[in-house]
This record gives C-alpha cells, sequence and structure tokens, in this order.
C-alpha cells in the first residue's frame, strides 16, 4: 500500500483550488460537497465557478496564484491543466503548508483524490493508486447500486440516537439493536412515514431491546474456509464469519478469508504444524467450550472441508459433552479444488468408479493404505499431507506393483495467487518432489495428468524430474 487512506477533518477549514477550467471543476464538484471554505485561484473561471462566486458557496480570485494565497489550507489542488503553472502553485502552496494535489500528476502529489460513494455521513473511498482507473469506477457502480439512498439519512439519524443506545448492554444485544435498525426497521419507517417515522421507531425499538435478555446460549459453527481463494467460500461460510463472535482458525485458512471475519470478533489462531497440533486438541476443544458456554457465537474454521482430515468428531464430541449446540457447515476440500485446476474430474467413467482422499501421515508417523488396491491400473487417490512420506508412498506402491509410469500431479496453494502444480510419473515422485522444493500445502492426485498436460508440465523441466 503505497497510499494510506484517512479521512481528513475539513469542516470550517481552507481548500484551495488552482485553475477555472474542466481540470478544476471536476474537483470542484467533489469538493462542494463538504463543510470547507473554498477558494479557487484563477484569472479566466468557468462560468459555473463565477456562479458559485456570486452565491457565496466558493471565494474566487481572479487572478494567477501567488504566494500567500494557500496560507492556512488543508488541502491545495493544483488543477491548472498546464504542467509548468502547476509545478508553479504547488511550490508556492507547500511553502504556504498545504498537502498538495497536482491533478493527473501521481508522482508529484503528496496526496490523491479516491473514487467516492456518498451516503453522507456514511463515506466510501475507493483507491487503485492511479493503476485501475477504471476499476474504481467500476466498484463505484457497483457500490452506488448495492446502497439504498436511504443509508446515509437512517445513519445521520442513528448517529444522533448513539447516546441513548449507551443504554443497552454492550456486546450482541446492542450490535442486534443497530443491524434491525439499518436492515430492517429502519428503512421499512423511512419508507413509511419519513424522517419522523424513523425517530419513533428508534425509541420503540430502544424499549423493546432494553427489555430482552441477552441470551445465554452460545453455539458453534464448525465451518470450512475451502483452499484459500475467499471466492471458494460457500455463503453460509461468509453469513457466519459476519456474526461470529469468535473465531478460532486453523493455520491452512488464509489471511484473505480472515480478513472476512466481523472486525469485533476475537481472532485465535490453533495453528497446527505439519506433524502433530501446535496447539493440543484438548486445548482447542476447551477454548470453543469455554467461549460458547459465555454465550458467544464460535465460528471453529478449518481449511477445505471440516468433515475431511479435520479432527472434527474430537471436537463434536467435546460440544456434546458439554451441551453445546453446534452445525456443519461443508467447504470445498483441496481434492476438490486441485482437480478442477487441472481440468480433470475425480471420478471418470471406465477408469475409475470410486475415489480415495488418504493421508501422507498420521498422529504416528506415515500411514498406511490398502497399498494392493491402489496399484490397480486406473485408481485414483487424492494424499493430503502427502509431501513428507513422498518417497514411502511411491516405495509401496510400486512394490505392490503398481505402474512405474502411472501419473502423479502435485498441486501446492490450490486456489491461492502462488499456486503451482508439477506432474511426473510415480516412479519420479520423490525426486521430482525434492527438486520442487515445495513450501506451501500440497495435494497429491495419484492416477491424475493434468488435461493440458504439456503447458503445465513447463513448469518443471522434465529432464531434472527424470534425475
Ligand atoms: N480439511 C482440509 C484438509 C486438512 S489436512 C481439506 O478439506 O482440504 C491438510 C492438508 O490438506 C495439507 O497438508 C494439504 O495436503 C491439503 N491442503 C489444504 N489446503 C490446501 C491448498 N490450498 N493447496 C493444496 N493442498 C491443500
Amino acid at each position: 500500500m503505497k497510499h494510506f487512506p484517512i479521512f481528513v477533518a475539513v469542516e470550517g477549514r481552507r481548500i484551495v483550488v488552482s485553475g477555472g477550467g474542466e481540470a478544476a471543476l471536476a474537483k470542484l464538484r467533489l469538493l462542494r460537497k463538504t463543510q470547507a471554505h473554498i477558494t479557487v485561484i484563477a484569472p479566466d473561471a468557468a462560468p459555473d465557478i463565477q456562479t458559485w462566486a456570486k452565491q457565496g458557496t466558493v471565494t474566487l480570485l481572479p487572478r494567477a496564484m501567488e504566494p500567500g494565497d494557500a496560507i492556512c489550507a488543508v488541502l491545495f489542488y493544483a488543477a491548472n491543466e498546464d504542467a509548468a503553472e502547476d509545478a508553479r502553485v504547488a511550490r508556492l502552496a507547500q511553502a504556504d503548508g498545504a498537502r498538495v494535489n497536482i491533478v493527473d500528476n501521481l508522482a508529484d502529489s503528496q496526496f490523491i483524490t479516491p473514487a467516492i460513494v456518498d451516503r453522507d455521513p456514511v463515506t466510501i473511498a475507493i483507491g487503485t493508486e492511479g493503476a485501475a482507473p477504471v476499476l474504481a469506477r467500476k466498484i463505484k457502480r457497483d457500490l452506488e447500486e448495492q446502497l439504498p439512498a436511504s443509508l446515509g439519512v437512517l445513519a445521520r439519524i442513528g448517529k444522533g440516537f448513539r447516546s441513548a443506545v449507551d443504554a443497552l448492554p454492550m456486546g450482541r444485544i446492542r450490535r442486534d439493536f443497530w443491524s434491525d435498525f439499518y436492515f430492517s426497521s429502519g428503512p421499512a419507517a423511512l419508507s413509511k412515514g419519513g424522517e419522523e417515522d424513523v425517530h419513533a421507531t428508534l425509541s420503540s425499538l430502544l424499549s423493546k431491546y432494553l427489555n430482552t435478555t441477552p441470551a445465554k446460549d452460545g453455539h458453534v459453527d464448525l465451518v470450512g474456509a475451502g483452499p484459500g481463494d475467499p471466492d471458494l467460500l460457500t455463503l453460509k461460510a461468509r453469513k457466519a464469519l459476519d456474526v461470529a463472535d469468535v473465531v478460532i482458525h486453523d493455520r491452512l485458512v488464509s489471511a484473505d478469508i480472515l480478513e472476512l471475519a466481523r472486525r469485533e470478533a476475537i481472532m485465535i489462531d490453533a495453528g497446527k504444524t505439519g506433524f502433530g497440533p501446535a496447539m493440543a486438541q484438548e486445548d482447542i476443544n476447551a477454548l470453543m467450550v469455554d467461549h460458547a458456554a459465555q454465550g458467544h457465537h464460535v465460528v471453529r474454521l478449518k481449511s477445505g472441508d471440516p468433515t475431511v482430515f479435520g479432527r472434527l468428531d474430537e471436537e463434536i464430541n467435546a460440544l456434546d459433552a458439554a451441551g453445546i449446540t453446534w452445525a456443519i457447515v461443508p467447504g470445498i476440500t483441496a481434492a476438490s479444488a486441485a482437480v478442477a485446476s487441472i481440468g480433470q474430474s475425480l471420478t471418470k467413467r471406465k477408469r475409475n468408479a470410486a475415489v480415495r482422499l488418504i493421508t501422507g501421515h498420521d498422529m504416528h508417523g506415515y500411514a498406511d493404505h490398502d497399498w494392493r488396491a491402489l496399484a490397480r491400473e486406473g485408481e485414483v487417490a487424492a494424499i493430503y499431507m502427502g509431501k513428507k512420506s513422498a518417497r514411502f508412498i511411491q516405495g509401496r506402491l510400486l512394490m505392490h506393483g503398481a505402474a512405474a509410469t502411472t501419473p502423479v500431479t502435485i498441486v501446492e496453494n490450490v486456489s491461492r495467487v502462488e499456486q503451482r502444480s508439477v506432474h511426473c510419473d510415480l516412479a519420479q515422485l520423490a525426486d521430482v518432489l525434492a527438486a520442487t522444493e515445495l513450501t506451501g500445502p500440497a495435494l497429491m492426485l495419484y492416477g491424475l495428468a493434468p488435461r493440458d498436460a504439456v503447458s503445465v508440465a513447463q513448469t518443471i523441466p522434465q529432464q531434472e524430474a527424470a534425475q
């Protein structure tokens, strides 16, 4: 982030614009929404600016800028559409102590103006650091459509009511009060009877919530976070994250997904390392139970699908023993995302009517499987946690008669920006893995090559793979 977004206090303070043409007008249309004192310096100002000056909404100095013109200004815009003049006035304004923006000159500007969605007092600023104005405009358009025009009115009325709402206990009840107001009773009252009804609704809503006793029953959602891409979260998972009081997550849950949790939620990293848990399973169970027993909505967030190699049953047993309600929210498991990334199916008519999800190692070390069955032609298996045991798996399969040419594809960081895949024959598996130096989570697809094997194979030179 090269630019840090902030909201500058401008009420009653000076903003100075040098220039009177189109560029200046574009900025002034935005600036006139603020409660700042605006001064325009332009020997030849556009008619609109002259009208505003007559109305008294801007001060117009009909001349070129001089030293001292930007004294006490918080912001200064050089908008002369003339590089030399803009550079001159920018120097003067800086000497006067103002923050300077030169229109269409990112490099020499001290701040930039974002695209704005205005539902005053709710203001959304969208910036792309100058990289993609088209993108900013598209996001703005989408948000304009999504946010009801009444949002600003409700926020303004709600703000005036905040101190009265302090009478409600902090936490769940207060939050429920505000979401009821903003998303349900507030909009209904506004469309029915206008602002007056909104005020009345706030008062009756407050007495209703003052008489509500806090629900003591906590709850745990055991939620699948998918393989990493936030777009692969289910809507149910998003909703659970939206209302969570506490989020207990695994190491593999991506940062992008954690970002989506409710801002006020307590985030607990129960990260597990390659072999064995970093936080003991009993401690994780105790955490869930403790928080839920306090009446919290706990989201236990696991990578992929919680029912796949997630020690889910131990957690459910602990919750049952403590009499805490729970629900499972399924997610996209790494195997599904991995086959999708190589354009293949997990099952295929005439090739394999079954697929196995197996683990490379378990609590006791390398995991044993029905190698003979797996070695048969056409078998497909998704091997989780298989990086360290690749040589062992390769040896067992070959020993039980698997063809040396059986394809294997390894997909690392499935669905994340760092996603990589390599494929090879079973005979090369351990060496290829050693040469590839995987650092992220990786899933092995035994029995499958990428549909477009040629282009994917370029990730690792075959000679190297064969060595
Ligand atoms: N419940 C998870 C699996 C947890 S076990 C799921 O359904 O996906 C952890 C293993 O899952 C990792 O060692 C790796 O083999 C696999 N895995 C999880 N996320 C992955 C990702 N983004 N890319 C590749 N493999 C992943």
